[in-house]
């Protein structure tokens, strides 16, 4: 007889890259498609790349699914579509390995920014069979039924995913929070979801680690007052890094930029994003000399006129502008010659943290030429606390953690809960084999010495 059954791939215990491959007859839906960090494998890096998704399945960075990606002569007979959460690279980074037949579903939301991206050559750049799917919207693809449900997680498009098979009902949360500017879509998913009556719900648990200090939390309205403060207080040069898949966050540096009669300076692609999200184009930008810009971009920068502004117009000028200067562009600081008191505000940009390497080098780069560090993040992922309470209100009939370092730090002793392992195929007769955490199980910052149960044949 026919049943639903789902595999894990990748992303039970990193952050991101989770690959989930469901199946029904002879159909499957795989989501999400991404990448994550990894310091396990080797990796590629911008001097060593990937010639195909094959060398990134030799290191174990793609997972071995027949059928899915460019190059790959197995043949697969099962009909295969991909559904995408959002557009960050741990969920969408093989999106330009995978096979060009194969339907991608997305929200209408997700998949603008795609194609946003894809214009700025930032995107994944192939010709991928897009299916965009309005929010709160069902399709079907052969006996899958799915919806995008929005939630909030600073970036257009994020949503979660909902699941309907002729047996079992699905949600895949995505990553999302309720500290942002739009808890309100979080808060609509809850319910949603609870109405839903999911038989699993998969989790995130990117934020497994906290240790429930309220402190530990920055919210979006803390940021955009913190840059506020830092803004109209420096009277020295003010630099920040953004997260360009983050478009509504330029709205706390062009506030504070306005507030201490500052000139808000972008990168162009940064800028590009700004005004197509937003709608915004009162700024500069730095000067483009690069002769291979993207055509699109090149013909925004000419429609718009655009004021471009050279790392030297700011030399001894550095109290007119408040500019994004991001680590691609840090060298922009040997022609501004920095006076004494500036500051450098991280808000969320690449290096994201001492894992990446180019931390430690963008640090010593801002302590050349003596700029002061401040952090000015908030998180795109729930607290530890929020994540539990968000399981509580939904209240599946089985949870799975995943996209997390410490999964078995996820958990409610009222909700039953199964351990997801790489490569165990599972059914509904696995839920009744799920048992809650105990709180000492999900209280400890050591992974349990017994395994829980994890249910389901290897495959
Ligand atoms: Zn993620
Ligand atoms: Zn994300």
């Amino acid at each position: 007889m026919q049943c639903t059954t789902w595999k894990f791939y990748a992303g039970t215990n990193t952050i991101g890259g989770n690959i989930i491959s469901m199946e029904y007859g002879s159909h499957r839906l795989i989501f999400d498609m991404g990448r994550a960090f990894r310091g396990d494998v080797p990796s590629f890096d911008e001097r060593l790349q990937p010639r195909s998704a094959m060398d990134l399945m030799a290191v174990g960075l793609a997972p071995d699914i027949a059928g899915i990606f460019q190059g790959d002569d197995r043949v697969s007979s099962m009909h295969t579509a991909i559904a995408i959460s959002h557009c960050h690279l741990d969920h969408t980074g093989l999106l330009p390995y995978v096979r060009t037949d194969l339907p991608v579903f997305t929200s209408t939301g997700t998949h603008r920014i795609l194609q946003v991206l894809d214009a700025v050559a930032d995107g994944p750049r192939s010709p991928l069979s897009y299916r965009p799917v309005e929010p709160e919207t069902w399709v079907h693809f052969g006996p899958f039924h799915l919806q995008f449900v929005p939630v909030d997680h600073g970036t257009p498009g994020a949503s979660a995913i909902f699941i309907k098979t002729p047996d079992a009902r699905l949600v895949y949360t995505g990553d999302l929070r309720l500290h942002g500017l739009h808890r309100d879509e979080t808060e609509r998913f809850i319910t949603f979801a609870r109405e839903f009556h999911p038989d699993v719900l998969f989790i995130e648990g990117t934020r497994s680690g906290d240790l429930g200090d309220p402190s530990e939390n920055v919210s979006e309205h803390d940021v955009t007052r913190g840059v506020l403060e830092q803004t109209v207080r420096a009277n020295a040069g003010v630099y920040f890094n953004v997260y360009e898949r983050h478009p509504e966050r330029l709205h706390a540096f062009r506030c504070a930029a306005k507030a201490a009669n500052r000139e808000l300076v972008l990168d162009a692609v940064t800028a590009y994003m700004y005004h197509h999200f937003e709608g915004v184009s009162d700024f500069a930008v730095w000067a483009e000399e690069d002769a291979r810009l993207p055509e699109a971009l090149s013909r925004w920068l000419r429609d718009t006129g655009v004021k471009q502004i050279r790392p030297s117009d700011v030399c001894g000028l550095e109290h007119v502008y408040a500019a994004q200067l991001p680590y691609s562009r840090l060298h922009y600081l040997i022609d501004i010659q920095p006076a004494d008191g500036g500051r450098y505000l991280h808000s969320d940009g690449t290096p994201l943290g001492p894992y990446d390497p180019a931390w430690a080098n963008m640090l010593r780069w801002l302590d050349h030429f003596g700029l002061e560090f401040v952090a000015m993040g908030s998180s795109g992922h729930a607290t530890r606390r929020d994540l539990v309470n968000i399981l509580e209100a939904i209240e599946p009939k089985v949870c799975m953690p995943i996209h997390s370092l410490q999964p078995w730090r996820i958990g409610s002793p009222r909700i039953p809960r199964l351990m997801p392992r790489i490569s165990h195929v599972y059914s509904l007769t696995d839920l009744s084999g799920a048992t809650p955490p105990t709180v000492s199980s999900f209280e400890s910052q050591a992974p349990p010495d017994e395994p829980e149960r994890t249910t389901g044949s290897l495959s």
